[in-house]
């Protein structure tokens, strides 16, 4: 426990923030998170795939004992940024002694491809947000077609043509990678889940059409196949039609559309492997070669980017990830990592912080997200400790900044909802559940969502 209490704001409550908010809360200090979903939980609650519910059940059920405690104060339905509830220089001007950043990546990565626009073509964050049921996504319309091409090879693909597969159930489902199968950056875990669609006589055909590229990089196309093909004979969740395919070394160039903006194929340019030192993967090198695969829509699985609407200042070197501190800090040995860094003063944003996927964009999973939190907010602590050039003001109580930010939303028509609100609106759904005979019950928009927290006060 720390001799003196400090009020930290937290924005976002993902797993990132609401692991950060449980050791700074643990060491006696206030949290005040500000949430752009009503509810918390993040990728966690609105990205993990929907049928994962034990896993999911876990996590809520460690949210809630986190978000529990007296010293950690929600708000949910707030977002941050420009344009938005209330901006950063705000936040940062109501008192807090430190504000950390954990927003996720909620930019979307796009190629600058022509015909991206098309009618068909989507992001998988968007799509996930959608089917895990997220406003304002989960209002939209995701139209899908029969053959579908899936652009990445990760576990956010697979994902997709979990859905495409089980829910959808469309004709077919083609993963459309740059590398080979060797490079593939899945899980096996996840493919398991998702083999039982495959067209293995497809699969065996592409391995051999690219066989003279895996010799070149001493790799044995027959291995590729069976390790591929491992867990093909698993059936999968429920019967479906839906064929999952492959096409390796092959980099999208074009949404091919017709005369109405609609997709009617992925233009791909074709790719060598290139050998690299032993050990390290194969390079991959484009060819003057392109051909097109027939598909009515495209979702882009390539990871996601920071939104720089939060408003804080952008690493100037890769226009995509918020600043932090460039190493060396020659001026401080212990080279803070997640202090926010401005480079036009050319010094840290000594109160601020990022943590989890807003730091790094689309990294890894939960616990990865978790594990950097606790480490940034190691560095919170410290700061707060007075280890760094500067310190925290301490000048102002968690009662004094929430009356003045409940005020300042106040005047702005904005209410926000508190934790018992998030528990009383989730009773509700689960007891619809049960009702239904179903594992979830999610309300659709954020509409309903308030009228039932209103209902039930
Ligand atoms: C499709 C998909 C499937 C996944 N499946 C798994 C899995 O099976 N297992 C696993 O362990 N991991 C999985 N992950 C990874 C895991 O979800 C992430 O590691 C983790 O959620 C990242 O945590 P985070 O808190 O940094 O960001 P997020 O989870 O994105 O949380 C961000 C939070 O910030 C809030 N926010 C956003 N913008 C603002 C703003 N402007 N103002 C205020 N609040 C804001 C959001 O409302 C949200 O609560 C998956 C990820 C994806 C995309």
């Amino acid at each position: 426990m720390s001799e003196e209490t400090y009020t930290i704001a937290m924005l976002g409550a993902g797993p990132a923030a609401i692991y950060g908010a449980d050791k700074l809360a643990s060491e006696g200090h206030d949290v005040v998170m500000l949430n752009r979903d009503i509810k918390p939980g993040g990728l966690a609650e609105f990205g993990i795939y929907p049928n994962k519910h034990r896993m999911k059940g876990g996590l809520r059920t460690v949210f809630r004992r986190i978000l529990d405690k007296p010293n950690i104060h929600y708000f949910g339905n707030i977002e941050v940024g420009e344009d938005a509830d209330i901006t950063m220089d705000e936040v940062r001007s109501l008192g807090f002694d430190a504000v950390v950043v954990a927003v996720g990546a909620q930019g979307t990565r796009w190629l600058g491809l022509e015909g991206e626009d098309a009618e068909g073509v989507f992001h998988a964050k968007d799509f996930v947000y959608h089917f895990n049921k997220l406003p304002p996504f989960s209002q939209k319309e995701f139209a899908v077609g029969d053959d579908v091409c899936i652009v990445g090879f990760g576990n956010v693909a697979l994902d997709i043509v979990h859905w495409l597969s089980c829910e959808e159930k469309v004709d077919s489902a083609t993963i459309v990678y740059r590398r080979g199968p060797n490079e593939r950056s899945c899980t096996a875990r996840e493919l398991k889940i998702v083999s039982g669609a495959m067209d293995v006589e497809q699969i065996r055909a592409e391995i051999d059409r690219i066989a003279p590229e895996l010799d070149r990089v001493d790799q044995d196309p027959d291995e590729a196949f069976e390790d591929l093909t491992e867990y093909s004979d698993e059936p999968l969740e429920t019967e479906s039609p839906t064929k999952f395919r492959v096409a390796f070394l092959r980099s999208p160039e074009r949404v091919v559309v017709d005369g109405d903006n609609r997709v009617e194929g992925l233009e791909v340019r074709h790719n060598e492997l290139v050998p690299t030192s032993e050990g390290s993967r194969p390079g991959v090198e484009g060819t003057d070669e392109t051909s097109v695969i027939d598909c009515d829509t495209v979702v882009f699985a390539i990871g996601d980017k920071i939104d720089p609407s939060l408003g804080l200042p952008l690493n100037p070197e890769w226009h995509g990830e918020y600043a932090t501190v460039p190493e060396p800090w020659e001026a401080h040995p212990e080279r803070p990592r997640y202090m926010v860094w401005d480079p036009e003063r050319e010094e840290p944003l000594w109160d601020t912080f990022v943590v989890g996927w807003a730091r790094k964009a689309s990294d890894g999973l939960v616990g990865k997200a978790k594990q950097d939190s606790e480490q940034g907010c190691e560095e919170v602590l410290a700061f707060l400790d007075g280890e760094f050039p500067e310190g925290p003001d301490g000048g102002r109580s968690a009662d004094a900044i929430i009356d003045e930010l409940a005020e300042l939303l106040g005047g702005r028509d904005i209410a926000p909802v508190d934790f018992e609100d998030v528990q009383r609106l989730e009773s509700v759904e689960e007891d619809i559940a049960e009702e239904r005979g179903q594992k979830e019950f999610k309300f659709a928009s954020n509409e309903r969502m308030l009228e039932i927290i209103e209902e039930s006060a």
